[in-house]
Order: C-alpha cells, then sequence, then structure tokens
C-alpha cells in the first residue's frame, strides 16, 4: 500500500502521524508518501519523516500516487475533484452531521473512512480518536478558563485574606468531562457536574466532583453508552436545576453531546443573564450548535460581562501529544486495512473496518449515516 500523509490547511496545526507513528507503518512494508511541510507545524520536520524511511512529495504527487490518502480534516472542495474512485480517502468528517460532503463522496464513487465513527468498543478502544481529542480538549478548556477568569481558581490562605475556591460547573461527564473535572480539581476549584447518564456518578465521585441528579432521565442501552434525547419535563426539570447552579458558578464547561443531533440547550440566554460579571462558559459543543444559546462556534461571544468562547479546536493548540494521540489511533486502525506485504486489505466482514467506512462502490456502509441521509 501507499500511504499519502496531507498537509492540514486553516489554522489546524495538527497532522495525523508524527514520523514515530510513521516508522511503524514502514515497518509494516507500507510505503509512506508525506506531503511537503505536513509535520511543520506540529514540530516534525520533512527529514524526520526521512529518517524512517517515507519519501517526501508535492501535494499534487501524493494525490496522484497514494492509495489511501491520510489528514485529519474533511477534505476541501478542490481536494475532492481530486480524489480518483479507486482510491480511500481517510479522515474525520463527521459525516451524521455533514451529510452533504457525504453525498459528494458517494457522487464521486470514493471509498471512505470517517475515523469519529470508530464503534466504541472494548476492541476498538486503542483506536478511539474522539477519545484522545475529547481528553484534550477537556483538559485545554479548563486552562484557558484559569487563564481568563479575574479570580484564582484554588483557595488561598494568604496574610491578606482568604481568597475562595472558584465553583466550576460542568454539563456533560463524557470524555472531555472527566477530563475537565480532574484538571479543575489539580487547580483547586470546587466542581459540580450534571449529565443524563446515572453511570457515571461514581466516575464523577472519585474524581472529586458533585453529582447534581434531576430525576426522570431517559436511559437506552442500545445507544451504546451515549445519551439519548430526554423528555420535555425532564428537560424543564433539568433546565431549573442547571438555571440555579450557573447563577453561582464562576465557570460553566459545556460538553452535552447527542451523536447525529443538535447539542442539548442547558444554558439559555436568562441563565446567562443571571451569572456573575467575569464569569465564563466554555462550550465544547460549539461546532454541534452548543449547549448555551449565545454560543457562536469559534468565537467568543460577550454578554453582561461573561464570556461564552465557542473553541471547537483545543487539539490544534497542543499539537505535538494531540497529533501524538491521533496518530497511535489512526496506525492501529489502520493495522485492520494492511494485509500481506503491506497490500491494502478492505475487509468488511470486520465490525470496525465496516462501521467506520462510510461510503464505498457507491453504496452508504455505515448503518447510523444511511439512515440518517434517508430520513434527510
Ligand atoms: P459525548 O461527547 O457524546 O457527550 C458528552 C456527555 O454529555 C455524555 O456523558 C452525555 O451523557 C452527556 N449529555 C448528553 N446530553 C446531556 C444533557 N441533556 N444533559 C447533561 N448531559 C448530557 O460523549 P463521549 O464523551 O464521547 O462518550 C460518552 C460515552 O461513550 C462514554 O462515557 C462511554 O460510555 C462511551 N465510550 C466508549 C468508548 C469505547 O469503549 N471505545 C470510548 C469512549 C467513550
Amino acid at each position: 500500500m501507499i500511504l499519502g500523509l496531507l498537509k492540514e490547511y486553516g489554522t489546524e496545526t495538527r497532522v495525523a502521524l508524527l514520523p514515530e507513528t510513521v516508522k511503524a507503518f514502514t515497518d509494516l512494508q507500507v510505503e509512506v508518501l508525506v506531503e511537503k511541510g505536513a509535520g511543520a507545524s506540529a514540530f516534525a520536520a520533512d527529514a524526520d519523516y526521512e529518517a524512517v524511511g517515507a519519501k517526501i512529495a508535492s501535494r499534487s504527487d501524493v494525490f496522484a500516487k497514494a492509495e489511501v490518502l491520510l489528514q485529519i480534516q474533511p477534505p476541501a472542495d478542490e481536494d475532492i475533484q481530486k480524489i480518483k474512485d479507486s482510491q480511500v480517502w481517510i479522515s474525520a468528517f463527521n459525516p451524521l452531521w455533514e451529510t452533504d460532503l457525504v453525498k459528494k463522496f458517494l457522487d464521486a464513487g470514493i471509498t471512505t473512512f470517517s475515523l469519529d465513527m470508530i464503534p466504541r468498543t472494548t476492541r476498538a478502544q486503542a483506536m478511539d480518536i474522539l477519545s484522545s481529542m475529547a481528553t484534550v480538549s477537556g483538559y485545554m478548556a479548563v486552562l484557558e478558563a484559569a487563564v481568563k477568569l479575574p479570580t484564582f481558581f484554588p483557595m488561598f490562605m494568604t496574610a491578606a485574606g482568604t481568597i475562595r475556591p472558584a465553583n466550576m460547573l460542568i454539563l456533560g461527564a463524557g470524555v472531555a468531562g472527566l477530563q475537565a473535572i480532574a484538571t479543575s480539581r489539580k487547580l483547586g476549584a470546587q466542581v459540580q457536574v450534571f449529565d443524563v447518564r446515572s453511570a457515571v456518578k461514581e466516575e464523577v465521585m472519585s474524581l472529586g466532583g458533585k453529582f447534581v441528579e434531576v430525576e426522570g432521565a431517559t436511559e437506552d442501552k442500545a445507544a451504546g453508552g451515549y445519551a439519548v434525547e430526554q423528555t420535555e419535563d425532564y428537560k424543564k426539570k433539568q433546565q431549573e436545576a442547571i438555571n440555579d447552579h450557573a447563577a453561582k458558578a464562576n465557570v460553566v464547561i459545556c460538553t452535552a453531546q447527542i451523536p447525529g443531533k443538535k447539542a442539548p440547550l442547558l444554558i439559555p440566554k436568562e441563565a446567562v443573564e443571571r451569572m456573575k460579571p467575569g464569569s465564563i462558559i466554555i462550550d465544547l459543543a460549539a461546532s454541534s450548535g452548543g449547549n448555551c444559546e449565545l454560543t457562536k462556534n469559534d468565537e467568543t461571544v460577550v454578554h453582561n460581562g461573561v464570556s461564552i468562547i465557542g473553541q471547537s479546536n483545543y487539539p490544534a493548540q497542543k499539537p505535538v501529544d494531540a497529533s501524538r494521540m491521533f496518530g497511535k489511533n489512526v496506525l492501529n486502525f489502520m493495522k485492520l486495512l494492511i494485509g500481506e506485504e503491506g497490500a491494502l486489505n478492505l475487509n468488511f466482514e470486520d465490525d470496525i473496518v465496516k462501521g467506520t467506512c462510510i461510503t464505498h462502490a457507491k453504496e452508504i456502509y455505515n448503518e447510523r449515516v444511511k439512515s440518517v441521509i434517508e430520513t434527510k
């Protein structure tokens, strides 16, 4: 197989594979073509890739020669024209949400894999880019809040008096939320947490957070550990409880998401208006609509002195470790696509390969994406 590693575009600083991971591919007899400068913003030089057996090529050469094209971000429109139907495209392109892009892939007959669709099973844990990147986001959200907040996170007992610790409210205790709890606690803040899944209560408590329970949540084992839509009655009760806690919080970190759906609205404008000026809301659900009504994706909005930060790509602020984790996940996934002597082997009998494949031979392979597109 010839694997083409593309340079990202826009504000993305990560690269899908660092040289250390490229070495693991060349050891598996995969030929790796790296676009010139692909690793530069993650501090990996072309020479570092060459040292582990990769070849450096221009972007057009990578598109012309590679059998498998790899990058983190979805392809730009002009790139889609360049991909041939004999090639395989691998990136994270959020197909449950970006259905127009899926249709373009389908029309062009391209085989595509979206790494954010890797099934959340035990066998796939080492391939799970969503968990890796959510870990970075949860950590970075807390650090950004700690820097921007006009007060301290920990309690300080000084000769000039006692400083009270910051109050954090974390909405959603999935991977990002749990990392945010751990990081906030390390910095000495007091942490309250909401989630609709009761299973996370013990994890929240073991990290030193206080789990705020709202009775009557809908849970569905068939959702594979994910949250599902809630009843109107529950949403109303939860809203009142969150509003009261938000009014007392210095920092709110929003992480609540439902795969393939708009993020639940948990902080309406009125709740923001009850918060103290100088408080901070970091909305990690910004790219799927946000948990706060005032969130704007990739922007900071200030309302009555409250900053609402809609940063969607914190991993790009930690490009080295984020690329390291991403690359390890890609390697573990791609081992399923590498056959004898490094040849490409698309084994759709494997549930992880089938579940992650979005389009192949002008068909939609992933069942969830298929049903989203059919019902649109
Ligand atoms: P996510 O990003 O989809 O959602 C974040 C959190 O928001 C979840 O905990 C969810 O319950 C919560 N949420 C949704 N709606 C809410 C609402 N209205 N109010 C409050 N909270 C709400 O989730 P995630 O972090 O990607 O992972 C969720 C779960 O997936 C994990 O806890 C785990 O069970 C499972 N998981 C499995 C694997 C694996 O086995 N490979 C890896 C990672 C995660």
